[in-house]
C-alpha cells in the first residue's frame, strides 16, 4: 500500500497539470447554450490514450442540438485478474455554466488556476477531479505494472447536469451494466470523505392554482377572494402533509420528509383589487417509504374540500415528480469494499446514508444494480470560483486504487 501511495504522491502535479487541462475545455449543454462535450472528449481521449488502457470504447448519443451532433460518451478499461468483475468509476465531462462572471474574484472560470492547494476553475470540482483521480489511479497501478483484482472500467459520460438521457441513460440502454458490477459515482460526497450515499429522497414539485372571482376590495362579497382560499389551503395542506407523513429515518439528512411552500406568482398590479387567481408551489422531498400517488391523491382530497366549502377552484398540477428507485444495499460488495478502502487508506468510519439524490447513481438503482455516490470534496460546485482541494484529489485517488487491487 505504500508503495502504491508513494506513487500517487510522485504523479500528483501531472494530475493538477491534468485538470487544468480539462478546466479549459467547456462542456455545456445545449439547454443552456453551449455545444455540448465534443471538445472535451477530444482532450480526453488524448489524455486516455497516454495511459495506456487495455481497451477504449465510445457510445455517442445523437442530438442534433450541438454542433458535432454528438453527444460522446467514453468508456475505459484497464482488465484485472478476474476479467469478468468490473469496478466502474462513473463521472461527467460536461459542467454547468460559470453564471455571473464578476463574481469569479480568483480567476476566470475558464482559466484555471493553482492557489493555497487548489485548483480554480469551472468544472474543477463538479466532476473534473474525481475525473482526474479515476484516470491516475489506474495510471499509478500501470506505473508499478500492478495488475488489478478486478477489471477496472472508467466511464466519462455527457449529461448529467440535464437529466442524463444522452449520457448515462444512454449507456445503461446499450446492456453495458450487470447486477454484480459494482458501481462508484463520485459526484457527491462531504469535506472528510466519511459520507457513502446510497438512497435519496423521491421529489414532488406542485403548481397550485386557485381561481375565485376579481373584485373591487371595497366590495369583497361581490366576489371571491383566491388569494385568500389559496393561503388558507396552503398552510392546511403543509401541515396536512407534515403530519401524516411524519416518518424519520436517520439514514437521511435530514431524516424527515419535507414539504415546503416555495415559489409565488405574482396576482393583481394594485391593493384595492381582490385578486381573482393566486398561484402557489410547493417543493416536497418525500422519504422512499411513502408513495407519491397516494400523498396525491391526499393533496387532491384536500383541495376537493376547500372547493366545496368556499367555491374557489383548486387545481393542482404536478410541475416534477420523480419516486425514488430502491436504495442500495448498505451490505452490498460495493459499499463494503468502499468501507474497507476508507478504513485502511484513512482510518475512516464513513456514515452510510441517503441525501437529495440527483446523480448518475439513481439510474443504477433504478434497474437494482447497487451504486454508491462518494467522493472529498469541498461542495463548492455550481458556484462562482468553484475549485478542487488538490489534497483530496490525491486522497480520492489512493481509495480508488485500493478498491482496484483489494
Ligand atoms: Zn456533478
Amino acid at each position: 500500500m505504500q508503495t502504491l501511495f508513494h506513487e500517487i504522491d510522485k504523479v500528483k502535479n501531472e494530475m493538477v497539470q491534468t485538470l487544468m487541462e480539462l478546466v479549459r475545455v467547456p462542456a455545456i449543454a445545449p439547454e443552456n447554450g453551449g455545444e455540448g462535450e465534443t471538445r472535451k472528449a477530444e482532450k480526453l481521449l488524448k489524455i486516455l490514450g497516454e495511459v495506456g488502457f487495455d481497451k477504449i470504447e465510445r457510445y455517442d448519443a445523437i442530438d442534433e442540438r450541438v454542433p458535432s451532433k454528438k453527444r460522446p460518451n467514453i468508456l475505459a478499461y484497464f482488465y484485472g485478474e478476474n476479467a469478468a468483475e468490473k469496478l466502474w468509476i462513473i463521472t461527467h465531462m460536461d459542467i454547468v455554466p460559470p453564471g455571473e462572471e464578476s463574481l469569479w474574484t480568483i480567476t476566470k472560470p475558464f482559466e484555471p488556476l493553482v492557489k493555497d492547494g487548489k485548483v480554480y476553475g469551472r468544472g474543477s470540482e463538479d466532476n473534473g477531479q474525481s475525473m482526474v483521480a479515476s484516470i491516475f489511479a489506474v495510471k499509478a497501478l500501470k506505473n508499478l505494472g500492478i495488475k488489478p483484482k478486478r477489471t477496472v472500467a472508467l466511464a466519462f459520460v455527457a449529461d448529467e447536469e440535464q437529466g442524463s438521457k444522452y449520457g448515462i441513460q444512454h449507456l445503461i440502454e446499450q446492456g453495458l451494466f450487470k447486477k454484480d458490477d459494482l458501481i462508484v459515482v463520485p459526484d457527491g460526497g462531504s469535506e472528510d470523505g466519511n459520507f457513502i450515499e446510497i438512497a435519496e429522497k423521491s421529489a414532488l414539485w406542485l403548481r397550485i392554482r386557485t381561481t375565485g372571482q376579481q373584485v373591487h376590495a371595497s366590495r369583497p362579497h361581490k366576489g371571491l377572494n383566491a388569494h385568500r382560499v389559496g393561503m388558507e389551503y396552503a398552510i392546511a395542506l403543509d401541515k396536512m402533509l407534515h403530519e401524516k407523513y411524519s416518518l424519520k429515518d436517520a439514514y437521511f439528512d435530514p431524516p424527515e420528509s419535507t414539504f415546503e411552500p416555495t415559489k409565488k406568482e405574482k396576482n393583481v398590479d394594485a391593493v384595492n383589487i381582490v385578486p381573482g387567481e393566486d398561484i402557489t408551489y410547493f417543493d416536497c422531498r418525500i422519504l422512499p417509504n411513502y408513495d407519491l400517488e397516494e400523498i396525491l391523491e391526499n393533496i387532491r382530497t384536500l383541495a376537493a374540500e376547500f372547493q366545496k366549502k368556499t367555491g374557489a377552484k383548486i387545481s393542482i398540477e404536478v410541475v416534477s415528480k420523480s419516486a425514488a428507485p430502491k436504495p442500495t444495499d448498505p451490505n452490498s460488495k460495493v459499499v463494503k469494499m468502499l468501507k474497507a478502502a476508507l478504513k485502511k487508506s484513512r482510518d475512516i468510519t464513513p456514515k452510510v446514508g441517503g441525501i437529495g439524490g440527483g446523480t448518475c447513481a439513481a439510474f443504477f438503482r433504478k434497474i437494482s444494480v447497487p451504486a454508491v455516490v462518494w467522493c472529498t470534496i469541498d461542495e463548492t460546485a455550481h458556484q462562482p470560483n468553484e475549485y478542487a482541494k488538490i489534497e483530496n484529489m490525491a486522497n480520492d485517488t489512493k481509495t480508488f486504487a485500493l478498491m482496484a487491487i483489494s
